[in-house]
C-alpha cells in the first residue's frame, strides 16, 4: 500500500500493532481491533473519515516511514547494568529485576504520571495511567500479548503539556510510535523500551484461557506469565480462578509458553523488528539478564535479574535516581545480552514456513491438539491420537512385526 494508493489506512503486511494511526486520526475514525489471525491491526470507520491522509503519511510501517525512526539519543552511547529492586516484594512480583517500579515510583514521587499496561480482564491487556503506588502496582509484571494502545498518546502529550513528569513504558515499536507522534523533545519524559522479540496471536490467549476453565470447571480472573515461587529461571505461569483456587505450570511445559517461544505464531512484522538494534527507542531498555548465573552467582538471583540499558544522558541520570531503591551494577552489554543478542540486535530473519499452519490450526482446533500438531507432530499428526490411544497395542505389533522378520531373514 502506498500513500497515493490509499487515502486512508489498512493495515501493512507488517503493522506492529502500534495504534498510532489511530492516535493522530482526529476524526476518531480509526480503532484497533483483533485481526483473524490474533493481531492488533486498526480498523476504519469511513463514515467518520474524512479521507485526509494523516493516518497512511504517519504509519511507522510504511515503506518511505521505516527509514525514519525515532531514537532517545541519535548517538547513543550504552552504559548497561544488571540491576534488582531493594524491596523484596516489588522484586518477586516484577517479571525481572523490578527496575521499571523503582523508575516510576520516583516519577510519581516527584508528582507525575506513568503509562504502561495492564489488565484490563483476562484477556485484554491495554495501556493505562497510573498516578499512585496502588495504580502502579498493577502494571507491573509482562503480559505477554498485544496491548491496546489507542488514545495513549494523545494522553501522554495531554499531560506533558501541563508540565507534568511522565513515564511511558511499553515495547520499542510503541516508543518509537509515541516519539512520531509527540513531534519534539520533552524534557519532563522519560521512555522505557521493553525488549521483546515478538508478539504472539492473541489466539493462543484465547485457547489457553478456554482450556483452564474446562479443565477447572471455573472461569480464569488473573493469569501471572512469571510467577517465581520456584524462582525467576525456573518461573511458572499462574491462573487464578473464580472459585478461589490458582494452579500453575513450569514454563517450559506450559502450553502458553511453550507457543510463544517456539516463536511460530508471531506478528509478521517482528521477525524482522525494525526496532530491534542500537540505538533505541527509549531512554532506558529493560530486559532480562538471562545467564546471569554463570557470570555472578553470588546476586539474588532467586527473585531475578534486570539487564537494563542507559541510551540518553536523561535515562542514566533517571536510574542514578533510583540507587536508593535498585541495586545497579555495572556491566558489559556483551555479557548483558550474551544469552539472547538477537533481542537486542536482530539479524534479518525469515518469517518461519509453518506460521501460517500454526496460525490456522489455532483456529481450528482445542488448545492441546493444536499445540501437539504445532510443536510435537509435524508428520503423522492428523492419525496420532490412535497410536497414542492405544500404546500396548502398536507396541506388541511392532514386537511381532519384528519377530517375523527375523524369521524370515533367519529362514534364507
Ligand atoms: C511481549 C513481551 C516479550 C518480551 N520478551 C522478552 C525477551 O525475549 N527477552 C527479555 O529479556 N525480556 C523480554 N521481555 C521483557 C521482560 O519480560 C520484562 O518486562 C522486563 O525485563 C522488565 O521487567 P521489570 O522486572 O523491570 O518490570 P516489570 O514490572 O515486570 O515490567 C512491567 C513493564 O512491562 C510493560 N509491559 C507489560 N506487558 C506489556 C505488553 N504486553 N506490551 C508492552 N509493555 C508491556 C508494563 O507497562 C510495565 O512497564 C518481554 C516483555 C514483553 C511484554
Ligand atoms: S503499524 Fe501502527 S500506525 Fe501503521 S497501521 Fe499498524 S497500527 Fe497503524
Ligand atoms: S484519513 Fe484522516 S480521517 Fe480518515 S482515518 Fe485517516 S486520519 Fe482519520
Ligand atoms: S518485536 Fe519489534 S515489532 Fe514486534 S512487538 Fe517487539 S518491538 Fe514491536
Amino acid at each position: 500500500m502506498t500513500t497515493a494508493a490509499t487515502k486512508h489506512i489498512t493495515a501493512p503486511e507488517n503493522c506492529t500493532g502500534c495504534a498510532l494511526c489511530a492516535n493522530v486520526c482526529s476524526k476518531g475514525a480509526v480503532s484497533m481491533v483483533w485481526s483473524e489471525a490474533g493481531f492488533l491491526v486498526p480498523a476504519v470507520d469511513t463514515d467518520a473519515c474524512v479521507e485526509c491522509g494523516l493516518c497512511v503519511k504517519s504509519c511507522p510501517a510504511q515503506e518511505d516511514n521505516l527509514k525514519k525512526l525515532h531514537y532517545a539519543d541519535d548517538n547513543q552511547s550504552v552504559v548497561s547494568y544488571g540491576a534488582w529492586n531493594r524491596d523484596s516484594s516489588v522484586h518477586r512480583h516484577s517479571s525481572s529485576g523490578g527496575v521499571f517500579t523503582a523508575l516510576a515510583e520516583n516519577v510519581i514521587a516527584a508528582g507525575g504520571c506513568v503509562f504502561g499496561v495492564v489488565w484490563k480482564d483476562k484477556l485484554t491487556p491495554v495501556f493505562d495511567k497510573a498516578e499512585t503506588p496502588e495504580q502502579l502496582a498493577r502494571m507491573r509484571g509482562s503480559k505477554y500479548t498485544h496491548a491496546n494502545a489507542a488514545g495513549i498518546y494523545r494522553a501522554v502529550r495531554h499531560e506533558l503539556s501541563t508540565g507534568r513528569r511522565v513515564l511511558f513504558s511499553g515495547t520499542s515499536c510503541q516508543v518509537n510510535a509515541l516519539r512520531q507522534f509527540l513531534r519534539k523533545e520533552y524534557d519532563n519524559l522519560l521512555t522505557v523500551d521493553i525488549v521483546c522479540h515478538g508478539m504472539p496471536s492473541h489466539l493462543i490467549l484465547e485457547k489457553y484461557v478456554e482450556h483452564w476453565e474446562k479443565e477447572c470447571g471455573s472461569p480464569v480472573r488473573h493469569i501471572s506469565f512469571r510467577e517465581k515461587s520456584e524462582g525467576w529461571l525456573n518461573y511458572h505461569v499462574a491462573r487464578n480462578h473464580e472459585d478461589g483456587s490458582t494452579r500453575s505450570t513450569e514454563h517450559h511445559k506450559d502450553m502458553y509458553m511453550r507457543l510463544f517461544l517456539s516463536d511460530l505464531a508471531l506478528n509478521k512484522a517482528c521477525y524482522n523488528c525494525p526496532y530491534a538494534h542500537l540505538p533505541r527507542s527509549g531512554d532506558i531498555t529493560l530486559g532480562d539478564f538471562w545467564g546471569v548465573q554463570q557470570v555472578h552467582p553470588d546476586w539474588p538471583i532467586r527473585e531475578g535479574v534486570s539487564a537494563v540499558l542507559a541510551t540518553s544522558a536523561k535515562g542514566q541520570e533517571a536510574l542514578l535516581n533510583c540507587s536508593a531503591a535498585l541495586n545497579l551494577m555495572p556491566e558489559s552489554f556483551e555479557t548483558i545480552s550474551a544469552k539472547q543478542r538477537a533481542v537486542y540486535i536482530r539479524p534479518k530473519k525469515e518469517v518461519p514456513q509453518h506460521r501460517a499452519r500454526a496460525l490456522s490450526l489455532l483456529k481450528q482446533l482445542p488448545l492441546t491438539s493444536a499445540v501437539h500438531r504445532i510443536l510435537e507432530c509435524d508428520y503423522c499428526g492428523r492419525f496420532c491420537f490412535v497410536w497414542r490411544s492405544f500404546p500396548w497395542f502398536f507396541y506388541k505389533l511392532a514386537q511381532k512385526t519384528k519377530n517375523c522378520i527375523t524369521r524370515c531373514l533367519r529362514k534364507k
